[in-house]
């Protein structure tokens, strides 16, 4: 029959609701694809085979006393390791919780699983969400499927990888500031991350509480909506405040195509230093795609994005700073042995419990929220944020979305980048969207004409306008699949059929 790497998530659920293969055969054939393609790609920090298996035959014993399935059936999925599953370690891919095992779920795995999904494991990403490549986890880096000499991108760097080699069918991820976009774009897979506030944040652990979104990836749009469906099911979470009631069926209208609508363009975004020429053709390429599918384009400006990085390295490691304090050594975590005082142990498991990285941010944001220091640089930094935001509610009066790149070039190798501010601008396109707080997806356009390598396209929508951008995206997605493009929707080549026999 089939490899597990060819089915749809929709296709899945389908089968095991037809009875075509049960959920049990799916989760084998995904730990078999895991067990073929993982030593190479490294996506899982923790594979969850009885977990796994118990849900799928909990799935088929639905069936068997015919009670009705959920609309994520059998469909085997992996959670990045900042969520909580019980049954499982959650390490944000750091020493500091090494050993920590989660003593709850996460809401939006949770709903995961309600709507009937197998979990498959934990994803590899950046040490606390902090990177753009996955170098910085603790335990091991993770290889881009479509070159295993390359980054798969990050924080969410082991959700998308594990998409992209046919691992999982569908991964979450979460989003400060582009890390669910930016690993989309580098894998070559769909990454959306939704309005801030339509998915609960409850159970993953915060790094910018006012930046963070949890969002799902997918080879296909259609994936994705269906994700989402089961990710705002249910509503309002009574333990996370800011989530909304967003009661939408994200499929609805998702094969309606662009006719009527206006998609916006930033002239300033595609002129902007830094935009490698193979992926502003690949976006201009995706633009005339949309004109052609019916949709009307429109120039529209966001004359303050240009602030939008400097803001966002000044809120997100204030509010991480704030964050990780709790990981003090006393209550959760590393804890350095042989101290002999509360001050010596918290400062020693700090010291040894966190990576470079996790300690330049804290170490900005405490610097940056001192007494004086923080008029000068946190208060401007919130008014940036209100013009930013202003920006898109004006662009958003004139269009239904707005085209842009994900990433600004492909994939790059390993210690390629080096410098951490230049590492920074690798989310020049996506973190406005997270200052803002609408919602943002990358989708694959196929393999770059220099590079060889996934380049993808960036629709941005307006808040609580997800459901648009879905549609846009898939027909973008419908253009560039008739367009012929290789790559698109598919398992890297490298790892397609390898074990998951079904
Ligand atoms: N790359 C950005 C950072 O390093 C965004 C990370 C994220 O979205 N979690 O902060």
């Amino acid at each position: 029959m089939a490899n597990v790497d060819e089915l749809s998530a929709a296709r899945i659920a389908a089968g095991v609701a037809a009875g075509d293969f049960s959920a049990e055969e799916v989760a084998k054939a995904s730990l078999d694809a895991i067990e073929a393609r993982d030593g190479e790609v490294q996506a899982f920090l923790e594979v969850s085979a009885e977990l796994a298996l118990d849900a799928a035959r909990a799935t088929d014993a639905r069936r068997a006393a015919g009670e009705p399935l959920g609309p994520m059936a059998g469909v085997p999925v992996a959670f990045k390791d900042n969520m909580h599953l019980v049954g499982t370690h959650t390490t944000c891919a750091s020493r500091m919780l090494e050993s920590y095992e989660s003593t709850y779920t996460a809401t939006c795995v949770q709903r995961l699983l309600d709507a009937g999904a197998t979990p498959l494991g934990k994803a590899n990403m950046d040490e606390f969400a902090f990177g753009s490549s996955t170098e910085t986890s603790h335990f091991h880096p993770t290889h881009n499927p479509w070159d295993l000499e390359r980054v798969p991108g990050g924080s969410s760097g082991g959700s998308a990888a594990a998409v992209a080699a046919g691992e999982a069918c569908v991964s979450l991820g979460s989003d400060t500031g582009g890390s669910i976009r930016q690993p989309a774009s580098l894998c070559g897979v769909v990454g959306l991350k939704p309005t801030y506030g339509a998915v609960s944040r409850y159970g993953v652990v915060a790094f910018g509480s006012s930046l963070d979104q949890v969002g799902p990836f997918g080879r296909r749009v259609e994936d994705v909506a269906l994700a989402m469906n089961a990710l705002v099911a249910g509503g309002h979470d009574p333990y996370d405040s800011t989530s909304q009631d967003c009661p939408v069926d994200f499929l609805e209208h998702l094969e309606e195509g662009v006719e009527g609508l206006r998609v916006g363009v930033v002239p300033r975004l595609m002129d902007a230093a830094g935009l490698d020429p193979e992926v502003r053709d690949a976006v201009e390429g995706a633009r005339r795609m949309l004109e052609g599918a019916g949709a009307e384009v429109v120039e529209v400006d966001l004359p303050h994005i240009d602030a939008a990085i400097s803001a966002y390295y000044v809120i997100g490691p204030c509010e991480a700073f704030s964050n990780l304090a709790r990981f003090d050594g006393v209550r959760y975590g590393y804890q350095e042995p042989g101290c002999s005082t509360l001050a010596e142990q918290s400062a020693l498991s700090r010291a040894h419990g966190f990576g470079a990285e996790a300690k330049r941010r804290q170490m900005l944001g405490a610097y940056l929220l001192a007494s004086g220091v923080y008029d000068e640089y946190y208060v401007p930094a919130q008014k940036a944020r209100t013009l930013i935001t202003q920006d898109y509610v004006r662009a958003f009066g004139r269009c239904d979305a707005i085209l842009m790149p994900s990433a600004p070039r492909t994939a790059f190798r390993f210690g390629e980048i080096s410098d951490p501010t230049q590492m920074y601008l690798s989310d020049m396109y996506t973190i406005s969207c997270n200052i803002a707080g609408n919602g943002g997806i990358s989708v694959p356009l196929g393999l770059g004409a220099a590079s060889g390598l996934p380049v993808s396209a960036q629709l941005q929508g307006p808040a609580f306008k997800d459901r648009v951008l879905l549609r846009v995206a898939r027909a973008l997605e419908r253009e560039v699949e008739a367009a012929g493009t290789k790559a698109m929707g598919a398992v890297a080549p490298e790892f397609a059929g390898r074990g998951g026999e079904l």
